[in-house]
This record gives C-alpha cells, sequence and structure tokens, in this order.
C-alpha cells in the first residue's frame, strides 16, 4: 500500500546520492520532496510537518561531520529510516499480560473494520503460543456477527462464549461479564472480546463500549481500525480515543491500495502504538506490526525479517534436517524432496505478498502483481502425477511417461518437459554448490535450504518472474531470506 510513497522516496534519495557533496539547498530540497510525498500518502498535515522538521534538524546536525557526498546521503536515508520508525511508534509493544490469568482483551472500532476477522486472529496467534484463548461474542448489533464469530472461531479450533443470538437480542455487557467468568472458570488464559461497532462513531457505540470496559476491567483494549479508510480512520481513532479510550490500534485491510498516510499518522495523533496488523481476509494475513520493519518496507528495503520468520515457520524442523542431511552426504535431490518443498512455500501464503517484502520490490510491483500463483499448485500436480520411480530417477522418463503424466496432471506434454528440463539444471547445479561452486565460503547450508538457485520459482511463473528473484543467490525468497539470516 505504500509503493506511491516508497517510489517518491527513492526518487529523492537517488536525486541526493547524485549531487555529490551537499549543500543545504540540497537538503531543504529533499526534504520537502519527502514532505509532498508523505502528504500525497494522506499522512496528517501536523504529523508530516514535525515528522520532515525533524529530519532537516537530525540531517543538518550529522552533515557536517561528513566528508562524502554520498556519505551524506545515506546519513540523510538513515535519518529518515530512524524518524519513520518512531512516528509508526518506535518499536513493537507486546500484549500486557494480567498477573491472575485470564488476560482480557476488548476488541472496539467501527463496524466492518474487521473486528470479527481480527478476533480469530488473535486467537489463532495466542493459541500457537501455547495460550487457551477463549472468544466471547458481544457483538449483539450487527446481522449475524456472532454466527460469524462461531464459525471463525471454530476454524481456528477456539472456542466461542455465545449465549445469546445477537442481531439486536442480548446484553451485550452481561455477555462480556458472564463470558469473563465462564473462562476464569474453564481456566482459559486469554479472553477476546468482540464488540459491537456502528456505521459511524455515535453516542450508543461509545456508551456501551465503555459499559462493557468498565465492567470487565480488559488489559487491552484494541482499536481496531480498517487503513483503507484514510484520514477517516484517524478521525475516528481519536474520538474513541476521547470517548473509551485505548491501549493500542490494530490496523486491517493494510493489503488495499490505500495511500497509507492512516498507518503514518495514527500514532503519533493518539500516542498508542500500532500492535498488530491484518493484511487479508485469511486467517494467516496477520502479524505483529514492527515499526522498524514497516519503515524499511517503505524506503525500499524491503521485510527480510518477516520473510524469515514465516520461511522458519513452515519448513519444519525434520524435514529441513533431513534435506541438510541429505545435501551433505552427496544424495540427490529428488522430485519427491521438491515437492515437500513446494508444500513448504505453499504453507507461506501467497507467492506475492512474499516476493513484496523483497529490497526493491517496490521496483518490480508489475511482475509481482502477475506473479501467478496457481502455477505452484499446477507444478505440484505434474510431480505428483509420476510415479515413486519417476521422482527418483527423471532419466526413465521416456515420451509414454511423460504423456501420461500430462494427461494425469492435466497440463501439457511441453510443461511436463519443461519441468523436468528446469529440475534437472537445477539438479546439475546444486552438485557443483556441494563441491564447493555455488556457496561463499564457510557458509554452512542452512535448514531448508535444499532447493537450489533458479529452481524454485518452479516452472517458472507464465507471466515473467521478478527479474531480481532470478538473479539472487537463491532464486527461492524463503531459501534467501534463511541465507540472509
Ligand atoms: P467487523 O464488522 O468489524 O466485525 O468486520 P468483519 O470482521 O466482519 O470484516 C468486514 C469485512 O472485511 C469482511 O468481509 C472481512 O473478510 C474483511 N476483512 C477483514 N480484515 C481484512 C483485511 O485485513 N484485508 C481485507 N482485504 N479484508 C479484510
Amino acid at each position: 500500500m505504500f509503493e506511491k510513497l516508497s517510489s517518491r522516496f527513492s526518487g529523492a534519495f537517488s536525486a541526493l546520492r547524485s549531487r555529490g557533496k551537499l549543500s543545504d539547498k540540497d537538503i531543504e530540497a529533499a526534504v520537502s520532496e519527502i514532505k509532498t510525498a508523505l502528504l500525497e500518502a494522506d499522512v496528517a498535515l501536523d504529523v508530516a510537518t514535525d515528522l520532515t522538521g525533524r529530519i532537516l534538524e537530525k540531517s543538518r546536525e550529522v552533515l557536517p561531520t561528513l566528508q562524502s557526498g554520498t556519505n551524506q546521503a545515506q546519513a540523510i536515508f538513515d535519518v529518515v529510516n530512524q524518524e519513520l520508525t518512531e512516528i509508526l511508534g518506535g518499536s513493537a509493544r507486546r500484549v500486557r499480560f494480567a498477573k491472575n490469568p485470564p488476560t482480557i482483551i476488548m476488541l472496539a472500532g467501527l463496524q466492518g473494520a474487521g473486528k470479527t476477522t481480527l478476533a480469530a486472529k488473535l486467537a489463532k496467534f495466542f493459541k500457537d503460543q501455547g495460550e487457551t484463548p477463549l472468544l466471547v461474542a458481544s457483538d449483539l448489533q450487527r446481522p449475524n456477527a456472532v454466527n460469524q464469530l462461531q464459525v471463525v472461531g471454530a476454524s481456528v479450533g477456539v472456542p466461542v462464549f455465545a449465549p445469546e443470538p445477537g442481531n439486536g437480542v442480548g446484553d451485550p455487557v452481561k455477555v462480556a461479564e458472564a463470558g469473563v467468568k465462564f473462562a476464569q472458570s474453564k481456566f482459559h488464559s486469554i479472553v477476546i472480546v468482540d464488540t459491537a461497532g456502528r456505521l459511524g462513531v455515535d453516542e450508543d457505540l461509545m456508551k456501551e463500549a465503555i459499559s462493557i470496559r468498565d465492567a470487565i476491567q480488559p488489559q487491552e483494549i484494541l482499536f481496531v481500525v480498517d487503513a483503507m479508510i484514510g484520514q477517516d480512520a484517524v478521525r475516528t481513532a481519536q474520538a474513541f480515543q476521547d470517548g473509551v479510550g485505548f491501549d493500542g490500534v490494530v490496523l486491517t485491510k493494510l493489503d488495499g491500495d490505500a495511500r497509507g498516510g492512516a498507518a503514518l499518522s495514527i500514532a503519533s495523533i493518539t500516542g498508542r502504538p500500532i500492535m498488530f496488523a491484518s493484511t487479508g481476509e485469511k486467517i494467516s494475513d496477520f502479524d505483529i506490526f514492527y515499526p522498524e520493519r514497516m519503515a524499511s518496507r517503505i524506503l525500499g528495503l524491503g521485510d527480510v525479517a518477516t520473510l524469515a520468520e514465516q520461511a522458519k515457520k513452515a519448513f519444519d524442523g525434520d524435514s529441513a534436517k533431513r534435506l541438510e542431511d541429505k545435501f551433505v552426504a552427496g544424495e540427490d535431490f529428488t522430485l519427491d524432496d521438491f515437492l515437500e518443498q513446494l508444500e513448504a512455500m505453499a504453507k507461506m501464503g501467497s507467492m506475492g505478498k512474499l516476493l513484496g517484502m523483497l529490497p526493491g520490490a517496490g521496483a518490480m510491483k508489475k511482475q509481482i502483481e502477475n506473479f501467478d500463483e496457481s502455477e505452484i499448485t499446477r507444478t505440484k500436480a505434474i510431480v505428483q502425477s509420476m510415479t515413486p520411480l519417476e521422482r527418483r530417477d527423471l532419466k526413465v522418463l521416456n515420451g509414454s511417461r511423460r504423456a501420461r503424466i500430462a494427461l494425469g496432471s492435466g497440463r501439457k506434454v511441453s510443461d511436463v518437459n519443461a519441468l523436468v528440463d528446469k529440475f534437472t539444471a537445477a539438479q546439475k547445479m546444486m552438485k557443483q554448490m556441494r563441491n564447493g561452486g555455488g556457496l561463499p565460503q564457510g557458509m554452512a547450508l542452512p535448514p531448508g535450504m535444499a532447493l537450489p538457485s533458479g529452481m524454485p520459482m518452479p516452472a517458472a511463473p507464465k507471466k515473467a518472474a521478478p527479474p531480481k528473484a532470478k538473479k539472487s543467490r537463491s532464486g527461492n525468497p524463503a531459501k534467501r531470506a534463511l541465507e540472509n539470516g
């Protein structure tokens, strides 16, 4: 969502870098360009003015200490990075847990902000950390909200306390109180209370939220806000802050094409950190919000940290170790191994999103958008249509076997041929790497890194794969992220 901002920023910096030693005028011009970019991205005027004021001041402090223009441009870049991180909330804050469980988390926000979806994402997030969350259905206003919570709760395997049918029936304060008592009696460690929103901020909404807050005394009130509504998000946040008060913000729909101003303004205007971000409708489209990673993305540095985390999650330790052992022992990397890797990649989520985390992703937006996600599924189908013998030894693949595989996977024989050719080339490359050709000296093969360079975007996407992804040491972003640590 920050593409435009990113490209304006990179324009400003490449102009600075090409200039040699910088004058005060150059700095002012760059800062003014940054300010225009921020305002165009819908960042609140006060925030943009403060931010660029600080950037100018700090740049003027560091520049005289530096000799070369390149170092100066880099120093300004670093200042911008620090300041962006700062207005996004500094370092990520974690949820405060209650001394005596359960920890109570109340979700507030407008209708349609994504609270119910978020409740399930949050529940899964805590469940994955070994907590035992309970969801409480206190949104008794929005049609179908109770039912929706039950459905999403079931999809993540988290129980839902829903004694009232909703759709205007039932007392949300009583449900919230009873939910907390129920959680205590069943030893749930966390209670997540979904509350009603309205289409706009109104008095009834505030009163209901205040009553729930006073009745259950949550450790955290999280304000859930749709980033796509731009400046309205900031106004709504302020209204909630004045009315109910909250401890942290959850930004939803960060996958949308809004200009990103809300994200950049909200933390500094409300004085509350953005704690989580939701980036799509799927349960997996969710993460802790890391200000420094977001700043890094805005500046076109990518988000390799998140990529590496997702890769580690997707490649389970056993299979990664097994592949590594195979590699070290000099055994061939087979199509079975490849299939395993494809499955792990699929677990990591949308390829488009993963590629978007690479440094310089802004510049290859088109290719990323055109990435054909279903290509991975189609490649899997080809491999799955092979017999175990064929997967182990590609040499047995004569014409009639290839025709059978094409038929079985619903692809053309030329697709099967293309996969076989690429895979054979990759196996060769793998051997070279093992013989000391590929990896830099002293570098061990990290877990899950059995896939050799050029390979993975397996059966290369129909529409041009991003050039950077291909050129790098490993063509697989997951692997590369691991390589980069
Ligand atoms: P609530 O009224 O606040 O409970 O909102 P819901 O959870 O029902 O979400 C409203 C709509 O937004 C639903 O269609 C969700 O699937 C969708 N949604 C929620 N979070 C996101 C997100 O991060 N990205 C996108 N694109 N859609 C989302």
